[in-house]
């Protein structure tokens, strides 16, 4: 984890690796400091406020959510008294998206070798997943910790002169996804619905959504993205991973007319340059979420994690990638 001074108010934490739980956070440190997400577990939490704290003194008295998932949202219980502000669904999604118990289940390596044994035999990807969650995590003493200020479309802030545009572009990521723009500092915080260099993830939203919201941001036209996932960028990483969406948009519908399944579209899309992004296997979730899409289905409201990360195992496995997630 590191830090990096974005612009003169702007600082961002970045996880650059951008696997499932390496988030991106960031910091306004102006009019009682503002940090957007809090990280996916309570360690990481305190290593960010911790790396913050050399940029602003004192805890920052807002938070902002850019969407429901636990990487977003398990550390705010370490902000006591801050205003925690986040779209208008979050306080309910995320009581199943963010529910500590799930990400515990997941990393549980408790139980005699046999039945060890026999989960990992039946869900490797689940496994395999626990495995490297295990080794970076630690989901334990999450006190899940909902908004306090629900929005609808926008909510403006001015943190001493330094305007903070919150925008609601969901579902696209995930439905409570919002953008977090500074104007007078060409600063945005995309949150989830930029992934840098790594394989994006549709958990609940749906394509058409996403390519709106890349397209929002674009002509917001900032100088400096911060994404939810890998390393800073400019406008170029919302057009390339708005390549990458129209991409998969399109060979998935190809794949839907010859009546594969998704997982089966997964293993034989071609990945071309996309392959050299970090955790290619999350392909299938793109490809299940413009499935639901050409099935018009409602948005995917909770999503699963587990049988997500079997489909991504299982197309690592068929493909001959990295298994990661
Ligand atoms: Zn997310």
């Amino acid at each position: 984890m590191k830090l990096q001074q974005v612009s003169e108010s702007c600082h961002a934490v970045l996880n650059e690796r951008g696997r499932v739980c390496d988030a991106n956070s960031g910091l306004v440190n102006r009019g009682g400091g503002l940090v957007v997400d809090t990280q996916a577990d309570v360690p990481h939490a305190q290593r960010m406020i911790e790396l913050f704290g050399g940029v602003w003194p004192g805890m920052p008295r807002r938070v902002v959510n850019t969407s429901e998932a636990g990487v977003h949202v398990s550390g705010n219980q370490l902000f006591a008294g801050a205003e925690i502000i986040a779209h208008r669904t979050v306080p309910d999604s995320m009581a199943h998206a963010a529910d500590p118990s799930r990400y515990r289940e997941l990393v549980d390596d408790t139980g005699g070798f046999a039945s060890r044994l026999v989960r990992r035999a039946f869900q490797p990807g689940k496994w395999a997943a626990g495995t490297q969650l295990r080794e970076e995590h630690d989901f334990g003493g999450i006190a899940l910790t909902p908004p306090t200020t629900l929005f609808d479309d926008r909510y403006e802030l001015d943190l001493d002169g330094v305007d903070v545009h919150l925008i609601h572009v969901g579902p696209c990521h995930q439905v409570g996804d919002t953008i977090v723009h500074v104007p007078g500092e060409g600063v945005l915080f995309a949150g989830d619905t930029v992934f840098r260099r790594c394989t994006p993830m549709g958990w609940a939203g749906r394509c058409e959504q996403w390519l709106r919201c890349l397209d929002l941001i674009v002509w917001l036209d900032p100088e400096v993205i911060v994404p939810g996932r890998g390393p800073l960028c400019g406008i170029e990483g919302a057009m390339e991973l708005k390549a990458y969406l129209e991409y998969v948009r399109d060979e998935a519908a190809r794949c839907f007319r010859m009546g594969l399944d998704a997982l089966e579209a997964a293993k034989r899309i071609d990945l071309g340059p996309y392959r050299e992004w970090r955790c290619p296997a999350r392909l299938v979730a793109n490809v299940e979420a413009a499935y639901r899409e050409l099935r018009d289905e409602a948005v995917r409201q909770p999503p699963d994690m587990a049988s997500a990360f079997e489909a991504m195992y299982e197309v690592a496995k068929a493909r001959g990638l990295a298994v990661e997630f």
